[in-house]
């Protein structure tokens, strides 16, 4: 009996232009009908004007979906009732084409701002959604108990829940502009990003006419104590922590670090600063490990508790350096984009004690009132490693930065044999 051979599926190509139909992008336009809508669509390829899908790193999760068969390839989201709780913009930075690179100033109104081209058959999917929320925290609720933070109904219940506007941001990325942040021309980074994705994206190189990449990375949520409007107001106090992930601490108490209490002080500083006739702002990247990512962060750990010595601070980098090959991949040049977008020039207390962050800050043009460090007592016992490491390596400190010898007395918990 011959063997049947399945027909050959025919696999759409990205790499070529399919042609007409592709509305034209202007990033930094000044209106969003000169600007255009992004469309990263996977249905109706002619429409793509980007590189990539929608959805950052989920855009995975949404083709196993699609290979389950639990989704339709040609489902177009319904918008109904999904608009903004809150008006964000647009601010003068939006139409800056340096200012804001790394996501789209109107991917929170798309359908408003696009309706004509949602009309006319275009998927065009918002990257930026804006909701309420009430957040309950225990540190929150302990410092309502301690008597450091007041009820007041408006900004925080007496069960401790605070009030907040939370804005989540997929990455969208103007490949022109991003390059000019890393200073390396656009080419380089075209191919390296198609290199080192395994050659995930062809168009990187071979559409050097789609400017925008809907890259596969995690993105960033945005907490607003107050009214989202004030922070563009720079006679409005603003306090504002921009805050890198960090699953361990954050979400599960792990005490190697100080993430987790630095967000929870900077949470009650922003619940203060809103209650004083301010706002306030967290800022949280999807950026685990210094964007090295847990499996890398947790190897790290081990190396420094294993190394001959002990877990000392005059090791700390060293150790990552040896795993990762550098000590931190978060590159904060992207990060100010969001504040940018927020219409921000000026935060008047900044909750970090990060130069790189610093440094990215004010480098982009907004101005930056004090520094805020984590209060010594909120530092867990085997996080003292890190802090001195890093006071030591540039980080703000209002207190003496530790020397040579200092950086060999705190010691981290060993491992259990
Ligand atoms: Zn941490």
């Amino acid at each position: 009996m011959p063997v049947e051979v399945p027909a050959p599926r025919h696999i759409r190509l990205t790499s070529h232009s399919s042609g007409y139909g592709a509305l034209p992008i202007q990033w930094g336009a000044a209106t969003p009908a000169e600007r255009g809508p992004v469309v990263g669509t996977t249905t109706t390829r002619m429409h793509r004007n980007v590189i990539g899908t929608h959805s950052g790193s989920y855009s995975v999760y949404r083709a196993l979906a699609v290979a389950a068969g639990a989704l339709s390839r040609d489902h177009k989201a319904d918008l109904t009732n999904t608009s903004p709780t809150d008006v964000i913009g647009p601010y003068p930075q939006w139409t800056d084409a340096g200012k804001i690179v790394s996501l789209d100033p109107w991917g929170a109104t798309v359908a408003e701002v696009f309706a004509g081209e949602l009309a006319a058959g275009y998927d065009i999917r918002p990257t930026i959604a804006v909701t309420q929320a009430h957040v309950i925290l225990p540190e929150v609720i302990e410092a309502l108990q301690s008597g450091r933070l007041q009820a007041d109904g408006k900004f925080l219940t007496a069960g401790g829940a605070a009030m907040v506007t939370k804005v989540a941001i997929e990455p969208v990325w103007y490949l022109p502009g991003v390059a000019r942040r890393f200073g390396c021309s656009e080419a380089d980074l075209r191919r390296v990003l198609f290199e080192e994705t395994g050659g995930m994206y062809p168009e990187l190189v071979t559409r050097s006419d789609l400017e925008v990449f809907l890259p596969p990375i995690g993105g960033q949520t945005l907490y607003i104590f107050g009214k989202p409007r004030d922070l563009a107001d720079p006679s409005v106090e603003l306090t504002a922590r921009v805050h890198d992930e960090c699953n361990g601490s954050d979400v599960f108490g792990s005490d190697i670090c100080t993430c987790r209490p630095y967000l929870t002080h900077a949470i009650e500083e922003c619940i203060q600063g809103a209650q004083r006739g301010g706002v306030g702002l967290v800022a949280y990247s999807r950026k685990e490990g210094r964007a090295l990512g847990e499996v890398t962060k947790f190897l790290v750990y081990n190396a420094r508790k294993r190394q001959v010595g002990g877990d000392t601070a005059d090791n700390y980098f060293a150790r990552t350096e040896c795993v990762a090959g550098v000590q931190d991949m978060r590159f904060q040049e992207l990060m100010p984009d969001v504040l940018h977008w927020l219409g921000i020039t000026k935060i008047h207390r900044l909750v970090s004690m990060s130069n790189m962050k610093f440094d990215a800050i004010t480098g982009s043009g907004i101005e930056i009132g004090t520094r805020v460090n984590i209060p010594d007592a909120l530092i867990p016992e085997d996080a003292k490693v890190e802090m001195d490491a890093k006071k030591a390596a540039g980080y703000f400190t209002p207190g003496p930065v530790p020397d040579a010898d200092e950086l060999k007395k705190a010691k981290g918990r060993e491992l259990k044999s």
